[in-house]
């Protein structure tokens, strides 16, 4: 085995962990959008269907979320991309924001922010029907922690 090799497969093994041991970060700000497919940072006016990537905080700086990640289905939902947004996560190593939490902030007050269906007691973090009766999910929006 040549030394790059053992180099690399050392990186390979070296990164998950690195990623698994990245602080949380919480960041406040308003999601926009930016340019699909690029790797612009620039904001871009967001027309009303198209998917909204980033999260713009107070500083001016620019979150750009995880492609792959679930939790952005929520901002899907317009009851939670018009708000202002306190949102936990983790930074990946290309500087992608990985969702863990998503707050909202009305009226000073921070809000838990999930969606619920009490027919089978799932509380979800994921716009659209429940994956269990097909019923419309119930928006919440409450100062208390959601049911487990
Ligand atoms: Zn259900």
């Amino acid at each position: 085995m040549s030394e790059l090799t053992t180099i690399a497969l050392g990186l390979l093994c070296f990164l998950p962990s690195l990623e698994a041991q990245s602080e949380a970060v919480q960041v406040r700000g308003r999601l926009v959008c930016v340019e699909a497919g690029t790797e612009s940072q620039e904001p871009i006016e967001c027309p009303s269907e198209a998917p909204v990537r980033a999260l713009l905080d107070e500083t001016g700086r620019l979150y750009r979320f995880r492609l792959d990640d679930p939790k952005v289905s929520m901002f899907d939902d317009p009851r939670v991309r018009t708000r202002e947004l306190r949102i936990t996560g983790r930074l990946d190593p290309s500087d992608r924001l990985e969702i863990i939490r998503v707050k909202s902030i009305v009226d000073g007050r921070l809000h838990f922010v999930y969606y619920r269906c009490e027919v089978c007691h799932i509380t979800a973090y994921a716009f659209g029907p429940c994956w269990c009766c097909q019923d419309e999910f119930e928006f919440r929006e409450t100062l208390t922690p959601p049911p487990q």
